[in-house]
């Protein structure tokens, strides 16, 4: 008989948790639209460093996705990243930048 205490139970539904379909985080779908917006925003500011807690209000992104988009573009040179105070809200914080094309 399989009580909820039994320990035999707990671990069955512990199998059960991990064979169970692996919800995909957020942050790991497609998220090239999410790039590209990010891109597009700092670039319409150009020359203006904004941290990623403004970017993620600014575009109602999570600052994961925002944190997944910045390193994207940094790595692929499109934009730069650094200590620096935020133009928006004046925080000295890791802020993106675009580069003046
Ligand atoms: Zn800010």
């Amino acid at each position: 008989m399989c009580t909820p205490l039994s320990p035999r139970c707990a671990l069955s539904a512990r199998l059960k948790a991990m064979t169970e379909p692996l919800r995909r985080p957020q942050w790991l779908s497609d998220n090239a639209d999410a790039i590209e917006r990010v891109a597009r925003y700092l670039r319409n500011r150009p020359s203006t460093p904004l941290c990623d807690a403004c970017l993620a209000k600014a575009l109602t992104f999570s600052i994961t996705d925002v944190r997944v988009s910045v390193r994207r573009l940094v790595a692929t040179g499109r934009c730069e990243e650094g200590l620096w105070w935020c133009a928006d809200c004046a925080t000295k914080a890791s802020v993106t930048v675009a580069f003046s094309a």
